[in-house]
């Protein structure tokens, strides 16, 4: 049987609970734990996907096929443990699930409750994690911050879990603020005081403290916070600002987080070792060599949240390539005025992500064409890659009218269509194409250069496709299709560059989910290197501030 930490957050959201879960998965993880990761989220709608990204951020998407919470993604890049449907569950879910049940009669006439009808749902949730697998640990995160109404039954039903197995066999690590007071100068233990109280009103104590801060907490704070919330000295941790979030593992272990850890789980203490992230990932990352500008050209650019993996796995392909990443974020909708276009000639590298709707479009088909005709390194994800499309249809093929039929149903030249519209298949298509899918790459191509090899997975999350009718019209003009996914008649288009221009890539599917700082994506990778090279070639000095 594994053993429990729940991880819960108080005082206010965006603390950054889900970097500080990650990070104790790595703690556990480099002793040669075997460590599972899962989210539980308080909210109603059964998964992220039919969110808005001004509500929710990014939609993280598993091998799968699991649309889930962002913070998979942090769990997936500082650690090696996989996630999946499983990983995520929401309120939604667990409340179908019980109301279903009732629906077919399972509970014989009983009245059907939050306690314990919702609470046994919860807990057979948080124990399906490790059916069948052998996991050492597993950490369960739950969404919202403490005194919320919707996180109770959450809360409830890890409260009689660790009353069920035992303090040594579960614990509480409680994420909270201590925020310091310029007037005062002074760091404030309030708030974190009363952020246990809540908690303790509803029979969980916390066994450790994780103290976000802007200051170092002094053995004093240390001491206060101890002595009013009812935990350890050492248990008392500092969280404090860090210049990269994944220093956050490091910080953690000067403090012995993991020796607390083991003592209060009963688990015979290892030393572990970090010292590979250390070197390889953390101080790369915070010394880098050179500088690099790159535009992302999306239209939730003024969301932090939004293109969170993609954000991510710049900043690994910045590692790798010994490089800081300066992100300039570009509101496509602005793209099509001068100005628009005057920011994309300051930047070494056009990236254009995904996203759904008609707005913003045109303006990512501008970028687009800037990126192709002045030869600036170019990476298209997902809708991306259908704007890349759309627009060598346009103006290289002469195709004025070329279009998605997401976006004009009627268009003479649906270039981008669904499966079932394209007619040769029948079997496939219609709703979204999620998850990990099979994929072949083509010799002598930029894509099989970056890879290394023939065979590839990358996880998707579409509706639509380059319709195959205009394969040999576009081929013939230089458009390569050097990612293919064969299976059952279907041919589809996963990757798609352009001959004569230094690097000109977009894909079907999302490389950033499969990113690690550690094991950046090979596209990424190349995308900045090739970056680099037109940044050097033109001796361009790089901006001494970021562009953000
Ligand atoms: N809207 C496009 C589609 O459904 C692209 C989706 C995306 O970029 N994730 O195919």
């Amino acid at each position: 049987m594994p053993k429990y930490i729940f991880i819960t957050g108080g005082v206010v959201s965006s603390l950054g609970k889900g970097i500080a879960s990650a990070s104790i998965g790595k703690l556990l993880e480099a002793k040669g734990l075997k460590v599972a990761l899962q989210k539980l989220d308080p909210y109603i709608n059964v998964d992220p996907g039919t969110m808005s990204p001004y509500q929710h951020g990014e939609v993280y998407v598993t091998d799968d096929g699991a649309e889930t919470d962002l913070d998979l993604g942090h769990y997936e890049r500082y650690t090696n443990s996989p996630v999946g449907h499983l990983n995520n569950v929401t309120a939604g879910q667990i409340y179908y699930s019980v109301i279903t049940k009732e629906r077919r009669g399972d509970y014989l006439g009983g009245t059907v409750q939050v306690v314990p009808h919702i609470t046994d749902e919860i807990k057979e949730r948080i124990r399906a994690v490790s059916r069948g697998k052998r996991y050492d640990v597993v950490l369960s995160e739950i969404g919202g911050t403490a005194g919320d109404i919707e996180s109770l039954p959450f809360l409830e039903a890890v409260r009689q879990m660790r009353q069920e197995l035992g303090p040594e066999n579960a614990i509480f690590i409680h994420l909270t603020l201590v925020p310091y007071i310029r007037a005062a100068a002074e760091l404030k233990t309030k708030p974190t005081q009363h952020s246990v109280g809540r908690l303790r009103e509803i029979g969980i104590q916390p066994d450790i403290l994780l103290c976000r801060t802007e200051k170092r907490l002094s053995q004093e704070v240390r001491a206060k916070i101890a002595l009013f919330c009812n935990v350890d000295l050492e248990a008392v941790i500092e969280a404090r600002d860090v210049r990269s979030i994944y220093e956050v593992p490091l910080m953690f272990k000067d403090q012995n987080l993991d020796r607390v850890i083991c003592r209060y789980l009963h688990i015979g203490y290892r030393a572990g070792n970090l010292a590979n992230w250390k070197t390889k990932v953390v101080s790369r990352a915070l010394h880098p060599k050179e500088k690099v500008r790159i535009a992302i050209v999306g239209k939730y650019v003024e969301l932090q949240d939004a293109y969170k993996s993609i954000h991510e796995a710049l900043r690994h392909a910045g590692i790798a390539n010994d490089a800081r990443v300066y992100i300039r974020k570009v509101n496509s909708e602005k793209v099509i005025s001068q100005r628009g276009i005057g920011w994309l000639s300051k930047v070494d590298g056009i990236l254009v992500p995904g996203g759904f709707g008609y707005r913003g479009i045109e303006g990512k088909i501008r970028a687009i064409q800037y990126a192709r005709e002045n030869q600036v390194p170019f990476l298209g994800i997902c809708l991306g890659m259908q704007c890349a499309v759309i627009e060598f249809a346009r103006n290289v093929l002469g195709y004025k009218s070329a279009n998605s039929t997401e976006f004009n149903k009627k268009t003479a030249h649906p270039v981008i269509s669904l499966l079932e519209e394209q007619h040769e298949v029948s079997n496939l298509g219609g709703t979204m194409r999620l998850g990990a899918a099979p994929c072949d790459l083509e010799k002598s191509t930029k894509a099989y250069a970056a890879y290394g090899t023939e065979h590839i997975s990358e996880r998707h999350r579409h509706r639509y496709e380059f319709n195959n009718k205009y394969r040999s019209e576009f081929v013939k003009k230089g458009f390569v299709i050097s990612g293919v996914y064969q299976n059952e008649g279907a041919k589809l288009a996963e990757i798609v560059e352009l001959q004569g221009h230094p690097w000109f890539v977009a894909s079907q599917f999302h490389p950033e989910f499969k990113s690690k700082p550690d094991k950046p994506h090979p596209l990424f990778r190349e995308f900045v290197a090739k970056a680099l090279e037109l940044k050097r070639s033109e001796g361009n000095p790089g901006p001494d501030q970021p562009i953000t």
